[in-house]
């Protein structure tokens, strides 16, 4: 898998780094950090998009257009994925939950701080990534 060089990568201000492929247009990558260790995972982008009304990125939780939202597969690590086993979740199809997140709310006088919204987010983030990787990967 074609991986960008992970040391140039502002790791603070994302939970993953996810890119679709320029040559593959169904696929996708998506890599986040278990400890000092970086997991890839690939991602197949079904063949449709959600069309009408809205979706809810399943990493981080953001609603939005149904068209901007892609189910993904991934190939179960071990023994099932040689067998073509996979997990499918629905997430951002252009897989920046992490730019997304930042965009900070308006801020109402009733709310928590914009600051403290986007950290809340970043944290729901970061735990479904895990739950995720860990889903594919654990499998084995
Ligand atoms: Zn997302």
């Amino acid at each position: 898998m074609p991986m960008p060089g992970l040391h140039e990568v502002v790791w603070e201000d994302r939970e993953y780094l996810g890119w679709r492929d320029p040559s593959a247009p169904q696929r996708g990558y998506l890599v986040a950090w278990h400890g000092a260790e970086p997991v890839g995972i690939v991602l197949r982008a079904a063949g449709t998009r959600l069309q009408a009304g809205a979706a809810i990125c399943s990493l981080c939780n953001t609603p939005q257009p149904g068209n901007q939202v892609t189910m993904f597969s991934a190939a179960l690590a071990g023994e099932k994925g040689k067998r073509g086993d996979s997990v499918g979740t629905y997430i951002c199809a252009d897989l920046s939950c992490s730019l997304l997140i930042r965009i900070a709310p308006p801020q109402y006088e009733m709310q928590p701080s914009p600051d403290e919204v986007v950290a809340r987010r970043a944290e729901v983030l970061r735990s479904r990534v895990a739950a995720f990787t860990e889903r594919v990967r654990e499998a084995a």
